[in-house]
């Protein structure tokens, strides 16, 4: 595979690191989300750097948006706001420009790489997590609509979604899944307070409740019942994007420590000298090579129009495992300072451990891998 990289992506890569190190590093924006910010984003150009060129978007190809969604997160420490934007991009835009109709693409990908209108995508429920498809959401056609009724849990962007993306079961085949894209102004839609976690505050959270919710028919992805496949795709994309700005972060932190290691001193020694720190950093910048690879990998398949439905597991679980390790290891190097809300290295780990349960947990992804490699080799 050739990941060489051209001087053109290389240019927006550090277009991207300028913009996410300038304007989303206030404090002040770190715990709520901010639409000015939003807005901003949209501006540069960030929130359509997929979409067809023909509705608007800049038409990148995936491994450039890889690298600039990595740079992202290298730049910003605002991993709440990333989070938003990738939930955005990866889970409810994209669905559209890749599984969409005609209709649904001059519907809504202009305003949604614009920024006027955000979207979310919409699959756990309060009883159904990690085991999503014994979920209780049905739907059913009724002349010329489409009626769903259920709660979903958890969803990302669900205060300030304007654009569903939400998986039901269908009520004339429980074995079949439909993805509905349903607008917050439909009758029947509710979104819940924004839930507080232990990080992420910048991206919103909510419970979601569709209440005989009546949807055009037009507003599907792929056809009734067609969903299954559509869902797996979707988790796919969400394990490479949604995981890609933590590879950024896992080298910022790095490059932090590294530097913190070098100035500060015990016992007449900077403590980088003693093996038990610097053994750490190198841990860390084996996790961020692998990582990279691993992205690009997945982007480059992408761009091939390839499945990556393993290699989008293995990445998850790595990228997530080694991002909460990295922050601990942080914590560690820093003392007492890494302890203390003022060198933000808690805040990180806060926003860190999230990875390893969206997008389906650790215990899933080894699920996962595991099955499928079984089943390559008995
Ligand atoms: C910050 C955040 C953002 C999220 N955003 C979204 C979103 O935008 N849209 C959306 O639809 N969902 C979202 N989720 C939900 C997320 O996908 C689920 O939380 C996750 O899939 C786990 O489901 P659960 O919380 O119900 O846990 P459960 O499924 O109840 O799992 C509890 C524990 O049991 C383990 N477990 C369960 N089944 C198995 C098994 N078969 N083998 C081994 N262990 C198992 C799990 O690994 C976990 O440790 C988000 C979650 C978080 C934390």
């Amino acid at each position: 595979m050739d990941f060489s990289i051209t001087r053109e992506q290389k240019e927006f890569v550090e277009e991207v690191k300028r913009f996410g190190s300038t304007i989303l590093n206030n404090k002040e924006d770190l715990d709520k989300f901010s639409y000015d910010l939003w807005m901003k984003i949209a501006d540069f150009g960030l929130l359509s750097l997929v979409t067809e060129e023909k509705y608007g978007g800049l038409g990148e190809s995936y491994l450039t948006a890889a690298m600039c969604i990595e740079a992202l997160g290298y730049a910003s420490r605002n991993n709440g706001l990333v989070f938003a934007i990738n939930n955005h991009i990866w889970v409810a835009q994209n669905l559209i420009n890749i599984y969409g109709s005609d209709i649904l693409k001059e519907k809504y990908l202009e305003d949604m790489g614009s920024g006027k209108k955000i979207g979310c995508f919409a699959l756990t429920e309060p009883d159904s997590g990690s085991d999503a498809l014994s979920m209780a959401s049905k739907v059913h056609e009724e002349n010329d609509c489409y009626i769903l009724t259920g709660t979903k849990m958890f969803i990302s962007n669900g205060p300030i979604a304007d654009i569903f993306m939400v998986v039901a079961r269908n009520q004339e085949d429980p074995r079949k899944f439909s993805i509905l894209v349903v607008e917050k102004d439909f009758i029947g839609v509710k979104t819940g307070n924004d839930i507080k976690k232990m990080g992420l505050n910048s991206c919103p959270t909510s419970e979601v409740v569709f209440d005989n919710v009546s949807i055009p028919k037009e507003n599907i992805l792929g056809t009734y019942g067609s969903g299954e496949p559509i869902m797996n795709a979707i988790l796919e994309w969400e394990r490479c994007y949604e995981f890609a700005p933590h590879v950024g972060a896992m080298q910022r932190i790095m490059e932090e420590c590294c530097k913190y290691a070098s100035s500060r001193e015990q016992a007449g020694k900077k403590i980088i000298e003693y093996q038990a720190i610097s053994h750490k950093i190198a841990d860390m910048k084996v996790a961020v090579e692998m990582s990279k690879l691993m992205l690009y990998k997945i982007a480059s398949l992408k761009d091939q129009r390839k499945n990556a439905f393993l290699e989008a597991a293995i990445f998850k679980l790595y990228v997530s495992e080694n991002y909460v390790k990295i922050c601990q290891d942080a914590i560690q190097i820093f003392g007492g300072y890494g302890y203390c809300e003022e060198y933000m290295i808690e805040r990180e780990l806060r926003d860190a451990i999230g990875s390893t349960i969206y997008s389906g947990t650790s215990e899933i992804q080894r699920n996962i891998i595991c099955n499928m490699v079984n089943a390559l080799i008995v």
